[in-house]
């Protein structure tokens, strides 16, 4: 028996959506680093993306990383959430590049390095618009100036991200900023960097539309790859899997029940007074999934199915038909909120599965 619920990993489908991509973005002088925050440091995904031709591995958890490293002696991990003070140590001896934005903990990660006797890679997040983390352009240069001057700190380049807090898409003009400001650094202390990341997945639309490219070099691809579609508008990328991750429940109940509730209606378990349209009787499961394990406001139910409602440990599916008996499974598509939830959920099994 396989257990329930549990995420179903495909793992040829995720190697050819990093594939795809990394070929992609090859032909634009992009190289592709696979962010992997969504997999629970999972060996086997990082090793899937690598054998793919991703340049690195990112991801911003240092927990993730260290689970990564056991498996990847080798293989280049960048830290792509600033790190914390209290986990410079760990920074250093883990990762080999960390993202960051304050030069108090670039400070940090130096006198670390110095201590472990190692290296560490910095790249510094640029602000251009999207307001969550990033330099303001104006305090780039002398935060560039302190940071080529840290011992055991290695300036790897610059990066920026949008489309996460405010929804800023990636365009001409905030990637033209991007290239100005590697080339000024460039000139103003006359060097190379080997890093200029333009973004994540939002940026694929910018990145392969023929668009000048400019100076960008890199983009952290995640959920790209995962779930095979862009960010913006989570359309479907054009030849990926977008079900290379399911999520497959199991019905504990299925029942005829009226939609209207009988009696008078305060709260629900949630603290929501919900307000119920009656629809007369209808086909309805219980799922043995909840909030505990995912995001139910994230799943796609299968054709002729449609989630109702959920609490901590029940799903609510109406479905049109009458093949939801005791024991049958449910298999979702999910979108990322989902995803992250339920590979962190420790009641959800996870299968990998390889032809
Ligand atoms: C999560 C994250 C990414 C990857 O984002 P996707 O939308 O999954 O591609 C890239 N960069 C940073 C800084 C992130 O936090």
């Amino acid at each position: 028996m396989m257990p329930a619920p549990r995420l179903v990993i495909d793992l040829d489908k995720i190697y050819h959506n990093a594939h795809r991509l990394v070929n992609r973005l090859a032909q634009r002088g992009i190289s592709v680093t696979g962010v992997t925050k969504a997999t629970l440091g999972s060996a086997e995904i990082a090793a899937t993306l690598l054998k793919a031709g991703v340049k690195k591995l990112g991801d911003s958890r240092i927990e993730n990383i260290e689970a990564m490293r056991i498996g990847q002696q080798s293989a280049l991990m960048t830290l792509i959430r600033s790190p914390m003070l209290s986990q410079a140590q760990r920074v250093v001896r883990h990762a080999d590049i960390s993202c960051n934005t304050e030069i108090e903990v670039i400070r940090r990660l130096s006198f670390e390095a110095q201590k472990a006797e190692c290296q560490h890679g910095v790249v510094l997040m640029v602000e251009l618009g999207d307001l969550r983390e990033g330099i303001m352009p104006n305090d780039l240069l002398d935060c560039v100036r302190e940071t080529l001057s840290l011992p055991n700190i290695d300036f790897k380049g610059i990066g920026t991200n949008l489309a996460c807090r405010s929804g800023v898409a990636p365009d001409a003009r905030n990637m033209a900023k991007l290239t100005e400001l590697a080339e000024l650094i460039e000139t103003t202390f006359a060097l190379q960097m080997e890093v200029v990341s333009g973004g994540n997945s939002a940026n694929l639309q910018w990145a392969l539309s023929g668009e000048e490219i400019g100076r960008i070099n890199d983009l952290r691809l995640g959920e790209a790859i995962l779930l095979g579609c862009e960010t913006l508008y989570r359309q479907p990328l054009n030849g990926l899997h977008t079900d290379a991750i399911t999520l497959a429940a199991e019905v504990i109940e299925a029942k005829v029940k009226p939609t209207l509730p009988s009696g008078q209606i305060a709260q629900n378990a949630f603290g929501e007074t919900p307000v119920a349209a009656d629809r007369g009787q209808v086909t309805q499961a219980i799922l043995a999934i909840g909030r505990q394990d995912t995001d139910p406001d994230g799943l796609q139910a299968p054709a002729g199915t449609e989630v109702m409602g959920a609490s901590s440990d029940h799903l609510i599916l109406e479905s049109a038909g009458d093949n939801l008996f005791v024991g049958t499974e449910v298999t979702f598509q999910l979108n990322y909120s989902a995803l992250v939830r339920s590979m962190t959920s420790p009641y959800v099994a996870k299968i990998m599965k390889q032809i």
